[in-house]
């Protein structure tokens, strides 16, 4: 009896020390991201110092996420919050009143043009700026800034970091342009699920059509649909992509009753599990634009 309460103690203490991770984890800096893709980001510039969680994860729709009380337990102990902003995380106001987060609020898309545009007679913003890797520098600007600004000694590696980083940024966008700039102007329509790539058509040259409009919280009209199928016949649209966040279905239906082809899966609103194509910022868009070039060039 004595030797399994000393090995109960014993396994207890070692759970409390694996918990609480040393010291080194305990000076971290908690970051919390409001999604997977800006998770990444925000690793990029953090580097060592940053702890980061992500509130909607892998392969997650932040647009209709539901915040967990896990969620805001994390949130109460952290000391950075980043959101996208653009109105994307429309639950966000709730989490962090209920929360009690204490710490400092970044905007990543701050600086940002927007797109602006009118679905169902409401005008609404484009939430999906991070679809251009132009706008992507901004975010890591204000990443870098908002983790200076909760961590002065750490300034010269954010700096580091993040000068880095978006020289890798400014590397793949001149890759994008060059592999995207092949298409010839009839093979430069597809069709998405929903409007996530707004801010990348306008960016690359792609025109994008999405029955679903830039949320995924409505679902299409019978009317929308038969519209793009419509669309899709009279402008002979090469292509339409699945997203990893939404269902298939819908376009399944599209394709089959067109002769649009099914061009593979676009990564939208959320990365894929770290060992999968799309498991960082940059290894989403050189996933999208494989899949893109490929479906779009023969
Ligand atoms: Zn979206």
């Amino acid at each position: 009896m004595k030797t399994c309460i000393f090995a109960q103690f014993g396994l207890a203490l070692a759970l409390l020390l694996g918990l609480s991770g040393g010291a080194e984890a305990a000076d971290k800096i908690k970051a919390i991201a409001s999604f997977s893709i800006l998770g990444d980001m925000v690793r990029q510039v953090g580097g060592d110092r940053v702890e980061v969680a992500a509130l909607v994860g892998p392969d997650g729709d932040a647009h209709v996420y539901e915040p967990t009380p896990a969620d805001a337990k994390t949130l109460a102990a952290a000391n950075i919050l980043f959101v996208n902003g653009l109105g994307f995380e429309g639950w966000m106001d709730r989490l962090e009143n209920s929360s009690g987060f204490k710490g400092k609020m970044v905007v990543a898309s701050t600086g940002v043009k927007s797109r602006q545009m009118v679905e169902d007679e409401k005008k609404i913003t484009d939430p999906h700026a991070w679809q251009s890797l132009a706008n992507g520098k901004l975010y890591v600007a204000n990443i870098r800034d908002g983790l200076i600004a909760v961590d002065p000694d750490g300034k010269a590696v954010y700096e580091a970091n993040a000068a880095k980083y978006l020289g890798e940024i400014a590397g793949e966008e001149a890759r994008v342009n060059e592999a995207l700039g092949k298409l010839p102007p009839e093979r430069r329509k597809i069709i998405t699920s929903h409007d996530a790539f707004g801010y990348f058509g306008a960016a690359y040259g792609l025109e994008v059509i999405a029955p679903e409009g830039v949320s995924t919280e409505s679902e299409a009209s019978a009317k929308d649909v038969a519209k793009i199928i419509r669309q899709i016949k009279a402008e002979k649209i090469p292509a339409v992509f699945m997203e990893n966040i939404t269902d298939h279905r819908l376009l399944d239906q599209i394709a089959s009753e067109t002769n649009a082809k099914i061009g593979g899966t676009l990564y939208t609103d959320a990365l894929s599990p770290p060992d999968g194509p799309a498991g960082t910022y940059l290894d989403m868009f050189r996933n999208n634009i494989e899949t893109l070039t490929v479906a779009l060039s023969s």
